[in-house]
């Protein structure tokens, strides 16, 4: 039996990156998938890949997170196609890393409408039918930002933290309809936000290098990786983990020193 089978799934921001790795992982286990993502050209090719590779059922659907009724078109559009969502992940995410006397007001706007108001926007748009059905898993991607400062990277890390105050407070708000809200935390994970981020700094391949050396396991992680946590905190495994946050890191955040 599929650890998805029979369960509808949407994930924001799923053209690529972390987002297209848990719609692959969750088709693979059996569940319908809606890729809600701003480049559409990105989901639908992401969308064939996935339909090729596992034979199961996927749409991609135009999405701006930051737009809540674009969420709630995305959230009627998969119920339409595949019935009543059982499970969403906000995964759509934007890195706004600045110095705080020196960042625009639309660097704090645009970073809080993606990374904060997006994942607000998704799970107010799923928790009315999860709600009602009694039954539902949202795991927000938040990230090791979310509990971790490094300077100069303001104001992600303000949102990432809000990001685990709403799933807790979510979680516990509706556990009694045992609708369960879980964040995982992903250290640097490969990923064009992370090659991005890398090509930004004056020297790219040493600032790579850096990354590693900081890696207690000499490696930085795979968007497969954080995916199978999604699947996990998604499916029936995780029926008693609620209002928490899995930290998938290779052990980074706890080292004390660099
Ligand atoms: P990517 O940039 O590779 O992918 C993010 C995806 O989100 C893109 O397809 C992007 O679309 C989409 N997106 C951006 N804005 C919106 C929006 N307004 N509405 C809908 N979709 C949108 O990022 P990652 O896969 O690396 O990151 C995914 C999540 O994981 C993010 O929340 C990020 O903060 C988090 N994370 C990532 C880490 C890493 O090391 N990679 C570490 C910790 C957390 P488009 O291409 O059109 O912009």
């Amino acid at each position: 039996m599929k650890r998805l089978a029979d369960k509808v799934a949407l994930i924001t921001g799923a053209g690529r990156g972390i987002g297209a790795a848990i719609a692959l992982a969750f088709a693979r286990e059996g569940a319908a998938v809606v890729l809600a993502e701003l480049d559409i050209e990105t989901a639908r090719q992401t969308a064939e890949l996935i339909k090729t590779q596992t034979g199961g059922r996927v749409l991609a659907v135009q999405t701006d997170v930051t737009q809540s009724a674009s969420v709630q078109r995305a959230v009627s559009e998969a119920e339409r196609a595949f019935g009543a969502l059982d499970v969403l992940v906000n995964n759509a995410g934007i890195n706004v890393f600045c110095d705080p006397l020196t960042m625009t007001d639309d660097d704090w706007r645009r970073c809080f409408a993606v990374d904060l108001d997006g994942v607000w926007n998704g799970c107010r748009a799923v928790l009315p039918g999860m709600v009602e059905r009694g039954a539902g898993s949202i795991v927000n991607i938040a990230s090791t930002h979310a509990f971790k400062i490094i300077p100069g990277c303001f104001p992600y890390p303000v949102a990432k933290h809000g990001v685990l105050g709403l799933t807790r407070a979510l979680g516990i708000e509706y556990a009694p309809r045992n609708v369960r809200v879980n964040a995982i935390a992903p250290g640097y994970i490969e990923t064009q936000l992370t090659h991005d981020w890398w090509n930004e700094q004056a020297d790219p391949a040493a600032a790579q290098q850096a990354t590693l050396d900081l890696q207690p396991m000499k490696r930085i992680g795979r968007p497969e990786e954080v995916a199978m946590t999604a699947v996990f905190l998604a499916s029936d495994e995780a029926p008693f983990i609620n209002a928490t946050c899995i930290t998938v890191d290779g052990g980074r955040s706890a080292l004390y020193h660099d």
